[in-house]
């Protein structure tokens, strides 16, 4: 029987980095990072289901929807290719909002939820908080659902399915917060995209029209929202400017916050 130390070794000399293989390790034989190190005997069905997953990162698919999972805001979300893998750049949009809701009991709104991940972190991090989050896609509402369930928010989350670009929902009180981080990008560019982006993760929750303002426009020209209420939204590297300036008829106090490589990444208003 093959050691891990050895198999270890082996995957080393092979690849150089090994980071994604050490996921599908921990994964394929339930293990944490502490175990990786230690000399343990794998089992011959182990080691075909780990080769199996080898041969699919090979082929370019990003590891997350190899192993199902991915970590966000340190908490485990179920994915797979019909959502986007969570990005630790949305992490900041997340934050801003627990943040900006501190000490209330808001009414969110989430657009296009996918995985679910922005609304079950708000829903785990900010207490009080009732959630309301749509989805054009039924299989992502899917696994957002079981995202809930599984973190322990299914009470305080509602998922629907709704397509934004058919207005704005109604709900029985206007949301405190609108929150979304929108398909967003030039729709040349996709096919310029890493291969692990453009040929593994769903184009509908990337692909944000001709200049890639379509979802801006239309969530900013629809959104509902009380004077004070606050749109957070994701956005591009390139589309402070052009967000902003959509924004600025309805919206006062525009903020922007960069991501860690000092990009623009969320833009946040207030409505007047
Ligand atoms: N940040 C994602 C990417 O660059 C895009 C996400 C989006 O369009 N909302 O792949």
């Amino acid at each position: 029987m093959v050691m891990l130390r050895e198999l270890r070794r082996k995957y080393k000399a092979i690849y150089n980095d090994i980071t994604d293989i050490d996921v599908i390790l921990m994964d394929s034989l339930g293990i944490d990072k502490s175990k990786l190190f230690l000399n343990i005997p794998v089992a011959e069905s182990s080691l075909r289901e780990i080769e199996k997953k080898i041969a699919r990162l090979n082929n370019g698919e990003p590891v997350s929807y190899i192993t199902g999972r991915r970590e966000f805001m340190s908490l485990e979300f179920r994915v797979n290719s019909s959502t986007l893998i969570p990005r630790a750049d949305t992490e900041i949009l997340v934050e801003e909002v627990i943040k900006r809701c501190s000490g209330t009991a808001p009414f969110i709104f989430e657009i296009g939820t996918g995985s679910g991940c922005i609304a079950v972190s708000l829903a785990h991090f900010i207490k009080s908080a009732k959630i309301a989050a749509c989805d054009i896609s039924d299989k992502a509402l899917e696994i957002a659902s079981l995202n809930s369930e599984l973190n322990g928010t299914g009470e305080k989350i509602s998922f629907f399915k709704h397509d934004i670009m058919k207005g704005f929902p109604e709900f029985d009180a206007v949301p405190d917060v609108v929150v979304s981080n929108p398909p967003y990008i030039k729709h040349k560019i996709i096919e310029t995209l890493d291969r692990k982006v453009k040929d593994f993760e769903p184009l509908a929750a990337l692909d944000g029209g001709i200049d890639g303002l379509d979802f801006y426009r239309k969530i900013i020209y629809s959104v509902k929202l009380n004077s004070g209420g606050l749109l957070a939204l994701e956005i591009g590297y390139d589309q402070r400017e052009s967000v902003e300036n959509l924004m600025r008829d309805k919206f006062d106090d525009i903020k922007i916050i960069k991501d860690i490589n000092a990009n623009d990444r969320v833009i946040l208003g207030l409505m007047r």
